[in-house]
Order: structure tokens, then C-alpha cells, then sequence
């Protein structure tokens, strides 16, 4: 028990440390960003933003309704139109709560319910998906890595465009479900290919909403994928 109540004492201390980090960080960027804008004298970078996340959100889109439905079509033998209105009402669960974690049991119920999944499945492939399976984040990621390279003027060679790929779904599998963990993840995709990681901060600005697209991203992905396995285990019984 005093083992117990040490950790759960570290793990209080950690919560609010990182609970008064959030609090100063809009300061902490108003104030890098003016610096930044002071010393270039234009704000080509803050309208380099918009570019940037309409990338993002293309890249998504493209993401999820077309390799999504390719899996669905070809590989699950379901028809994509469909299967997609039934996944609607998750989609804006998890665009709400910007997270996996937290949209969790409505996707469970979801698969099970709406979408045919069996619940031995659906219990094993959903909350390993919601933990390992963020494949909208993997993508703002490696956008993002490509984004801060072009901002300080580093030349990614093939080699660092690979790794930024690698290290993207690495650092997406340890992304935790929970709002916004994906951009503090994305400093350690930044050390591997020598960007300085307070590159983050230029795009704090646009994270939240681009945090609520790549959640609906992920949780249709984990949605999908307990389709396919399900699929698959049907076809091994029959
Ligand atoms: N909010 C995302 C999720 O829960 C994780 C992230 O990319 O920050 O799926």
C-alpha cells in the first residue's frame, strides 16, 4: 500500500505539472510566435499555417475515405457507403472529444451493434486500435516533420524522408488517446531527423483543430480494421 500511494502521489505531482505547462503554453507561444514575426518582420510564416492545414485535412480526407474504403470494399466484402453512415455519429463523437480513448466505449457499441462485429472482436481489436492504431496521427505527423524542415531551411534527403516515415508510425503507436499528445509526441520524429523540436510551437496555433480531424481519422481506421478481422474470423469458422 505506501508503494501504491508513492506512485499514485508521483503520478498527482506529474498531472498538475503538466496541467500548469498547458496553462502558460498559450502564453509561451503568443510570445515565441511575436518574437519570430519581430525578427523576420512578415507573417509569411503564420499564413504558411493555412497551406499547411489544408494539406493536412486533404491528406485525411484522401486517408480516410479512400484507403478506408478499399479495405472495406476489397478486403471485407462490405460496401463502403454504408458501412460509413454507420460510423457517422462515432465520427462526431470523436471529433468533439479529440479522442480515441474517450470515444472508446460508443465505438465498441458501434462495431457491435451497428456494424455487425462480433464482440470478441470487437473487444479485442477496438481498444488495441484506440492505443496503436493512429493513422490520422501518423499522417499530421510526417506532414508536420516536412512542414518545420521547410521552415528552417533543411533539405530532407530521401534517407530523412524515409525515417521521418518509420518514426511517424512509431511515435503514432505511442501517441496516447487523450487530446493533443500527438504534436508533443512529434518532437521525438523531429530529434531523429535534426529539426529543432520547439519547431512544435509554430503549430500549436492550428493543433486543436487539426487534433479533432485526425481523431475522427483514427477512430474510423480502428473501426475498419475490426471489420476486417472480423471478416476474417468468419471466414475461418465457416
Ligand atoms: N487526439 C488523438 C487521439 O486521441 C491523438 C493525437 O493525435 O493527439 O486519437
Amino acid at each position: 500500500e505506501p508503494v501504491i500511494k508513492f506512485f499514485e502521489g508521483i503520478t498527482d505531482m506529474t498531472i498538475q505539472i503538466v496541467i500548469m505547462a498547458m496553462r502558460l503554453a498559450p502564453y509561451g507561444v503568443f510570445a515565441i510566435i511575436a518574437s519570430t514575426l519581430a525578427q523576420t518582420q512578415s507573417t509569411e510564416l503564420l499564413m504558411a499555417l493555412i497551406p499547411f492545414s489544408i494539406c493536412v485535412v486533404v491528406g485525411l480526407l484522401v486517408h480516410v475515405i479512400g484507403t478506408n474504403s478499399l479495405v472495406l470494399y476489397f478486403l471485407a466484402k462490405r460496401n463502403p457507403i454504408d458501412n460509413f453512415k454507420k460510423m457517422k455519429a462515432v465520427a462526431i463523437t470523436a471529433f468533439s472529444t479529440s479522442s480515441s480513448g474517450a470515444t472508446m466505449p460508443f465505438t465498441m457499441k458501434t462495431a457491435e451493434q451497428e456494424l455487425g462485429v462480433k464482440k470478441d472482436v470487437s473487444s479485442f481489436v477496438i481498444p488495441l486500435g484506440a492505443t496503436i492504431n493512429m493513422d490520422g496521427t501518423a499522417l499530421f505527423q510526417g506532414v508536420s516533420a516536412l512542414f518545420l524542415a521547410n521552415i528552417y531551411g533543411i533539405d530532407l534527403t530521401i534517407g530523412g524522408q524515409l525515417t521521418v516515415i518509420v518514426m511517424a508510425v512509431m511515435a503514432s503507436i505511442g501517441t496516447a488517446a487523450v487530446p493533443g499528445v500527438g504534436i508533443v509526441i512529434l518532437t521525438m520524429i523531429l530529434v531523429s531527423v535534426n529539426i529543432p523540436p520547439e519547431g512544435i510551437l509554430f503549430i500549436l496555433p492550428v493543433n486543436n483543430l487539426l487534433d479533432m480531424c485526425r481523431t475522427v481519422v483514427n477512430v474510423v481506421g480502428d473501426m475498419v480494421c475490426s471489420i476486417y478481422i472480423n471478416h476474417g474470423e468468419e471466414k475461418v469458422s465457416k
